[in-house]
């Protein structure tokens, strides 16, 4: 029997997957959309805030980190932001109002609300072996080395968050537009990864007038916008994974035809457009990272948590090493066995293992992302109250600007947070199953062939949650 199209998939059976609602259709958000100085007003208070991380990260140094604004505004209340809401529901909407690499691109522009579409700079061409996820699958991890420092030494922070804007702003004086987004910033490779899970999606409405249009003026720019900063084709790129949701496609499209839509969550998922082993790798990688923090910072095993905080140099080594090697490789190399014993069971030849391999690894994303939220919930709710303490006190310095410095450390519904983490992280596997099965039958184009070849798959996804659930509930 042949596969439904896409077109015909409902998530878990019950929502059509082909079901669009334009927010801005609306009018008063189509004409927000359409400003020139929205979203920049969300980056100028973004870099306000950032200007005050970095000097809240040299002011407080070595100091603990529970009582620093750079790690309590960055790990706890930008990362829980970014898994929980930004993410899952509106897809890459932190890359529209992210400050870091804004100094680059302004000076590009020689411009910061106005339109100059003779950009500055170099305007070199990325590599071509380098347009991918590779770079930045192995500057996340390696950025991950460092976890144990970035959440007690307030300086680590600074030193990250420094180290990606100067790295931001050399690259966009040489490279064009927003290379450094696309290819090179490590906090850009998993969201544009797990935003294909998102709620939410910018896309051309009508293909008929596109085809009509000749100037393509959301690619080439306007007098009221840039051409594509993230080097796309906005009136036909078809998957989440690299648009910066910038807003500039709906300032210059003459006809009013890109979509802000809310959508099924996963519908990318099922999207077979420019699918790959570096894509692949992302999803073991966040995978891999989610089970490593969690093991280290909330289990159990003391020798661990000294490793990633590098109390011995020999210990942090080790934690590298193993690290990687989780990641890198075991975790690939346990998914392939059930991947091959898919492709076995399926009893196809004529479709290769790699594509079988690739296609499947996108199921991974739901629980790779419920991992990560569930993990969330493991610092947000015991220490999320530090936050009313230092936006009264930024800079340790006995302030009380808001008047909640003196709040005290007050943990919040941590007796349901064991139950939240397992609700989750279920709901993740959940719809890894459903999109396993959806990406099954894409692969193989056969209901019959793809119910035999989910089930190594489903067998993957069970050990996998019963594994978090140890890990969680141990
Ligand atoms: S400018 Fe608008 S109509 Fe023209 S190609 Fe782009 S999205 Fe389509
Ligand atoms: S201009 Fe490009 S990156 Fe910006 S919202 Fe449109 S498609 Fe996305």
């Amino acid at each position: 029997m042949p596969e439904p199209s896409n077109q015909e998939q409902k998530l878990l059976g019950l929502f059509p997957m082909n079901w669009r609602f334009d927010m801005a259709s609306v009018p008063v958000i189509r004409w927000l959309l359409k400003r020139r100085w929205f979203p920049m007003i969300l980056i100028l208070f973004n870099m306000f805030i950032f200007a005050v991380i970095l000097l809240s990260g040299v002011m407080g140094g070595f100091s603990s980190g529970n009582y620093s604004f750079g790690i309590m505004i960055v790990w706890i209340l930008w990362w829980v932001l970014l898994m929980m809401l930004f993410v899952p529901v509106l897809s890459r909407t932190w890359c529209l109002m992210c400050p870091l690499p804004s100094i680059g691109e302004w000076l590009q522009r020689l411009r910061i609300f106005d339109v100059n579409n003779d950009l500055g700079g170099l305007n070199r061409k990325w590599p071509h072996w380098l347009r991918n996820m590779w770079l930045m699958n192995f500057l996340f991890l390696g950025t991950t080395f460092f976890s144990g420092f970035f959440t007690v030494r307030p300086l680590a922070t600074f030193l990250l968050l420094g180290a990606i804007i100067v790295v931001g702003i050399v690259l966009s004086l040489v490279f064009e537009k927003r290379t450094f987004c696309l290819y090179v910033c490590p906090v850009s490779g998993f969201q544009g990864l797990y935003s294909n899970m998102a709620a939410t999606e910018i896309r051309a409405k009508n293909p008929e007038i596109c085809a009509k249009h000749q100037k393509k003026t959301c690619v080439t720019g306007n007098k009221n916008g840039y051409g594509c900063p993230w080097l796309l084709e906005p009136h036909s790129f078809k998957r989440n994974t690299y648009c910066g949701m910038c807003l500039e496609c709906f300032k210059t499209c003459p006809f009013d035809n890109m979509a802000f839509n809310v959508r099924a969550p996963g519908t990318d998922l099922l999207v077979d457009d420019k699918r790959g082993l570096d894509e692949a790798w992302k999803s073991f990688i966040m995978l891999g990272i989610a089970v490593m923090f969690y093991t280290a910072m909330m289990g159990p095993w003391g020798w661990l948590k000294d490793w990633v905080r590098g109390n011995t140099f020999g210990g942090w080594l080790s934690f590298v090493g193993l690290h990687t090697l989780f990641n890198l490789v075991v975790i690939p190399a346990i998914f392939f066995v059930f991947v091959w014993l898919s492709r076995k069971a399926s009893g196809r030849k004529d479709v290769s293992l790699k594509t079988v391999f690739i296609n499947l690894s996108y199921c991974l994303i739901p629980l790779g992302l419920a991992a990560w939220i569930a993990f969330s919930f493991g610092f947000l709710l015991p220490n999320g109250s530090y936050i009313l303490h230092v936006i009264s006190d930024p800079f340790a310095r006995g302030w009380n600007l808001l008047g909640t410095a003196k709040f005290p450390w007050t943990p919040f519904g941590t007796s349901w947070l064991v139950p939240i983490q397992f609700v989750t992280l279920f709901v993740g596997y959940v719809l890894s199953a459903d999109f396993g099965y959806k990406l099954t039958l894409q692969t193989y184009a056969d209901q019959a062939v793809a119910r035999r070849a989910f089930v190594p798959l489903l067998v993957f996804l069970t050990l996998a949650i019963i594994a978090f659930g140890w890990l969680y509930g141990g």
